[in-house]
């Protein structure tokens, strides 16, 4: 691929409509042309059979459509099927397509890994590569519908990467799936997961998108947070707080708080009430998940009546709280299981606890 040129589907419909523009062409062309890529899911450029020839040989001298190539499918018994994509430079990347009842959810990475090194999560642990291009964070989607033959119904970004990270390219690639000429899926039913960066909070709070927002807490204390969400060591618990508050106040959609129970560490009474408070004092949902095993962090999920002891505490205290149901283990697909590089995750092996 001649490096000059650049995926069309890095362009915002706006964007689109400038070129067309200073092409002296019809402004009408760029929704048309957003209807190819990402209703009709072309894959070259020659399919737009309503443009015409010379229009598309120009578009050809400067844009291409890139591909995600599916290395491997691996599907999990409750139907959870698990997307190894290569990128055009030969970095791999993974989604996860979860089907329920009444919807059907895929969950984008945002990066090629993580520097967020959160030490349960193997995304982070082998540390940063590169940005997702917005041709790439939609382009999961693309791909995974064609794969599957289904219409995705809710996306949420708890893939591998912190989706805050890489700021414009989400903002851009959320506004393409959430357009009507787009893959048009309500703006609600979309997540942004973050580990918490409060700047990014707060500059998609004045965006004012209506997105959903979910916040991976994980502990009620700074110096338990710090070391389980490290960035937290640059935004503590109240910055986080306040910039949640604030999202909340201004686009009136309930955050939702993760917490991931590890035994042991965060799931004893005084963190349950503490979690409940917070959450109640926020009107935050909070969404228990027993933390998923991974061979380099050698704690163990809490058992199941902790859990549930511990959803009754956050109860008690006024809060809203779900046990989510793990999806797709067999075949890591479940939260914090993502990497692009499993293998070399696997062979850090477990030094300590099981
Ligand atoms: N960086 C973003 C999005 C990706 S992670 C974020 O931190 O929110 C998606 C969710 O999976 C986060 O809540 C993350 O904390 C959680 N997670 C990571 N590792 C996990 C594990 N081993 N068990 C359970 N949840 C985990």
């Amino acid at each position: 691929m001649p490096p000059e040129k650049e995926d069309i589907r890095n362009l915002s419909l706006e964007e689109l409509k400038e070129v067309f523009s200073r092409w002296e062409e019809a402004e009408f062309r760029a929704a048309q042309m957003f209807k190819w890529l990402y209703q009709k899911n072309v894959q070259d450029l020659k399919q737009m059979t309503d443009f015409p020839r010379k229009l598309i040989a120009e578009l050809e001298k400067r844009f291409f459509i890139s591909s995600l190539v599916c290395l491997k499918t691996l599907a999990a018994k409750d139907g959870t099927k698990k997307f190894l994509w290569q990128l055009e430079d030969g970095h791999s990347i993974e989604t996860v397509f979860i089907p329920e009842k009444s919807r059907r959810t895929l969950c984008l990475s945002t990066q090629v890994g993580c520097k967020f090194a959160c030490p349960f999560c193997v995304s982070g642990s082998k540390g940063f590569v590169r940005q997702l291009r917005v041709a790439e964070i939609v382009g999961q989607i693309l791909e995974a519908q064609r794969q599957t033959g289904l219409q995705m119904t809710n996306v949420v970004m708890m893939g591998i990467g912190e989706p805050l990270d890489n700021y414009e390219n989400l903002v851009k690639a959320i506004r393409i799936i959430n357009h009507p000429e787009g893959l048009s899926i309500g703006a609600r039913k979309i997540t942004v997961s973050t580990c918490g960066l409060v700047p990014g909070i707060l500059k998609l709070k004045k965006l004012g998108l209506q997105v959903e927002l979910s916040v991976s807490i994980h502990a009620t204390t700074d110096d338990l947070r710090d070391k389980l969400v490290p960035i937290n060591r640059r935004y503590n618990l109240e910055r986080l707080l306040a910039a949640c508050r604030e999202y909340f106040e201004s686009t009136d959609r309930v955050i939702t708080f993760e917490y991931a129970l590890i035994e042991g560490v965060n799931d004893s009474g005084f963190d349950a009430q503490r979690l409940g408070d917070m959450a109640q004092s926020l009107k935050a949902k909070v969404n228990l998940i027993p933390c998923n095993p991974n061979m380099s962090f050698c704690y163990r999920g809490s058992t199941e009546g902790r859990v549930k002891d511990f959803q009754r505490i956050v109860r008690s205290r006024g809060a809203r709280v779900t046990i989510r149901s793990t999806r797709g283990s067999e075949i890591q697909a479940a939260c914090g299981q993502l990497a692009f590089d499993r293998e070399a995750a696997e062979e850090k092996g477990c030094q300590s606890r099981p």
